[in-house]
């Protein structure tokens, strides 16, 4: 925490001083902390939240009066609230009777954080659960320290007129709670509500049937059932279905048309979860945060659940119920455990509203349950996984999103970022701040696209952003480009290219605060400088420039993404380098057509890739583990789970000049007749090994390693375990895949306004 003295200082005979505080203030029960210590120090002033999301706050007294209200603001903040910089200046106003709340005011000094969302606490879940409390089962409960924040604002300051809750007036009693300074968990909560005052819930089928009860036990015996329901919950809706009855998950998959893409698992607590996986303490401690996100654990062998919720995979997502009405629907179910997936059309956004559910979850589902307080910010849920301790974030939604990262130095300007196009999420930039999105999903969806600008025009909004430059993908073809078109034509400013592979390793840097280095990146694919598709690089750079010292060797890639949907035809391309085509099509499986075709489009191919997706996928088709891709990356994460339980086996993948011979690979494929998980995970290992050794010429003090693959954990550790002691860094706060990338472009815009 930064604290900023004016210079003319605090003299003794000064008694009046002006505090702006920010960081994440708003929304954290920040105002009443003050007002509460205020009367306790005996100061007399004000307190009031200004529209850059920050608070200030004027205090008068004699000197023991103030040292004490000091003494007391530093020691006792709000659990959920985290202070970034206090400026304190003299303050030369009138003399105050006594201390105030003031409503907001509509002036900015310091910007500050939107507050994310968090799960219910503890307390309101002791009241929801205590039958002779006034919210006895009252699904919505919250506090100063509990419950929605950003999903349900629609602009700063965060007060309840700006937010969802503003269509539901305190009732007499919240009144009272709500204007009692003794009431340390209501006392000016701007979200606060009861059953006689806030959201309702009802239960309807698609045709707006309303069933008579209460909602949620019907809910629990409709599930039990084997009904598939949507639920509104925070961000979004959710489909719920039981998870482990076959029929009914299977059910879901073909309603869905999604034959394999793993669901997320809601239970009512860890204990329970730790039933189906193994949890490590750092796991544990994750899964049961404030930020509730969805955890990737190893499933346990005797686990109940049906092998159809993650078909062939060692991993399954996990979370806690976040809101007291997913808490009381897990005590109504069987194992009270849940499948809880987005409720999503394949490709498109979460739905937000009743209308999206009866229009493009119709036949999906069989009934909603819904309540009346609207979903301003859709935000979807975070993913977690973890490689031994090391954490990493795959998606970055609710309870992390909008949080800012701060930079080492301030920009020039203000600025956008609009990261890559799958598992996309943009960003804006000013001052030393980068505030990336929430996780938007894939942009070459129109939808998703339209989010992206929505969220960006919200954060340019809230912090009053006019960009001076645009940063945009290598890529011409990616659609977030027609966002970045768009808003050149709004404001006069230059457009920067970022090479893909560049921003990856920038991303990592930001995190760290680094400008130079050795870096690692390592994904599907990424639109190179040579106009080859990258994916398996390593680089040097310093400041904004950056040498290509090492990649994964060229192989043709004719059609281009075209053979990420189909792995046996890349395998065929892979064995072709150490075979002839015909054989090498024949070893892949391809018939005799399709080698055929293969070979006249090889012919007249110019396209080269050094993809490590590419390479994952082959060798995943060669040992039988799987053949093609439904799901983004499905080959490469199955090939990860294969390796469960695997033995190293001897390989040595060369660095032959400036290439990492992958081709040694294949002939070693073709030579060994071992165990599949043992060859799955030597493979995947070397590989980690390969580039380290490519890696360890470059002398590196650190090396950084990021992109969807870095968080394969066999390659993970054959990096880790063959590079010498140097500590290899991924990134911390942002995803390693294209999630964000829209950091690293941002770190490239400060470093070339340095150099
Ligand atoms: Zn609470
Ligand atoms: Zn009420």
């Amino acid at each position: 925490m930064l604290i900023i003295l004016s210079s003319t200082n605090i003299q003794s005979n000064v008694k009046s001083f002006r505090l702006t505080a920010s960081g994440i203030v708003q929304g954290v029960g920040f105002r009443p902390f003050v007002f509460r210590i205020a009367l306790k120090s005996g100061v007399r002033g004000f307190v009031r939240n200004l529209s850059g999301s920050e608070v200030e706050i004027v205090i008068q007294g004699n000197s023991e009066n103030i040292s004490r209200f000091f003494s007391l603001f530093f020691l006792n903040l709000p659990p959920m609230s985290r202070l970034e910089q206090v400026t304190i200046t003299p303050f030369d106003g009138e003399i105050l009777e006594n201390f105030k709340i003031l409503k907001s005011e509509v002036i900015r000094y310091e910007a500050s954080q939107i507050p994310p969302d968090f799960s219910v606490c503890s307390d309101c879940m002791r009241e929801v659960l205590d039958s002779r409390n006034r919210r006895y089962r009252y699904p919505f409960n919250s506090c100063v320290n509990c419950g929605p924040r950003f999903s349900m604002m629609m602009k700063v300051p965060y007060d309840r007129e700006n937010t969802a809750m503003s269509k539901f007036p305190l009732c007499d009693e919240c009144a009272q709670e709500y204007s009692d300074p003794d009431n340390e968990r209501r006392f000016d909560a701007q979200g606060i509500s009861c059953p006689k005052c806030g959201p309702r819930l009802y239960l309807e089928d698609l045709y707006g049937n309303r069933l008579d009860g209460d909602p949620i036990a019907l809910t629990g015996k409709l599930l039990a059932e084997g009904k598939i329901i949507a639920i509104k919950g925070i961000g979004g809706f959710h489909i719920a279905c039981d998870p482990f009855n076959d029929d009914i998950v299977l059910m879901l998959r073909a309603r869905k048309g999604r034959p394999s893409k793993p669901f997320a698992i809601m239970s009512i607590s860890s204990d329970v979860i730790s039933n189906f996986a193994e949890m490590s303490p750092v796991e544990r401690d994750i899964l049961e945060s404030p930020e509730r996100p969805i955890v990737l654990l190893r499933k346990r062998e005797d686990s109940p659940i049906s092998r159809y919720v993650s078909p062939g995979l060692d991993r399954e997502g996990f979370f806690l119920y976040y809101t007291p009405l997913h808490y009381m629907l897990l005590s109504e179910v069987k194992g009270n455990t849940l499948i809880m997936t987005s409720a999503n059309k394949h490709g498109y956004p979460m739905c937000v509203t009743e209308s999206c559910v009866k229009e493009k979850l119709n036949g999906i589902v069989d009934y909603l349950l819904y309540h009346d307080r609207d979903i301003v910010n859709r935000v979807d849920d975070s993913v977690i996984k973890f490689t031994g301790d090391r954490f990493h974030i795959l998606r970055r939604g609710r309870g992390y999103a909008p949080l800012w990262i701060r930079m080492k130095g301030k920009f020039k300007g203000p600025a956008i970022a609009l990261g890559a196009e799958l598992q996309n999420a943009g960003a804006v930039m000013f001052d030393d701040k980068v505030i990336l999105t929430q996780y938007v999903g894939d942009t070459d969806r129109l939808e998703n696209l339209r989010e992206m600008e929505k969220m960006l025009n919200f954060l340019m909004d809230t912090y009053n952003v006019r960009p001076r430059a645009v940063l945009v993908d290598k890529n011409p073809s990616y659609q977030s480009r027609q966002i970045a078109q768009k808003m050149l034509e709004k404001f006069p400013m230059e457009m920067v290219e970022v090479q893909h592979h560049f921003a990856h390793v920038l991303s990592v840097a930001a995190d760290h605060g680094l400008d130079e280095g050795v870096a690692i990146a390592i994904d599907g694919v990424g639109y190179g400088d040579d106009g080859n598709a990258w994916g398996g690089e390593i680089l040097r750079f310093a400041g904004d420039e950056y040498e290509r010292a090492y990649h994964l060797k060229y192989v043709p890639y004719p059609g281009g993404d075209v053979n990420a949907l189909k792995p046996r035809r890349m395998l065929a391309i892979f064995l072709s380098q150490i075979m002839s085509l015909e054989e090498a099509g024949k070893t892949a499986g391809l018939n005799e057509n399709e080698i055929a075709m293969l070979r006249s489009s090889l012919r007249v191919n110019r396209i080269y890739t050094s993809s490590t997706g590419r390479f994952l996928d082959s060798v995943s088709a060669f040992l039988g583990v799987c053949d093609q891709r439904r799901y983004e990356g499905e080959p490469a994460i199955m090939l990860e789970a294969s390796a469960r339980g695997g033995r190293l086996l001897d390989l040595n993948i060369p660095v032959v000049g400036n290439e990492i011979d992958t081709s040694e690979a294949f002939r070693w494929l073709l030579s060994e007749q071992g165990k599949v998980n043992d060859i799955a995970l030597t493979v995947q290992y070397r590989l980690g090994e390969a580039l380290a050794k490519a890696a360890l010429k470059l002398n590196p003090q650190l090396i950084l390693f990021s992109g969807g693959a870095a968080v394969n954990e066999y390659i993970l550790k054959g990096l880790k375990e063959n590079s010498e002691g140097i500590e290899v860094i991924t990134p911390r706060r942002v995803p390693s895949n294209d999630g964000g990338i829209a950091l690293g472009q941002a770190h490239y815009l400060l470093l070339s306004q340095q150099s």
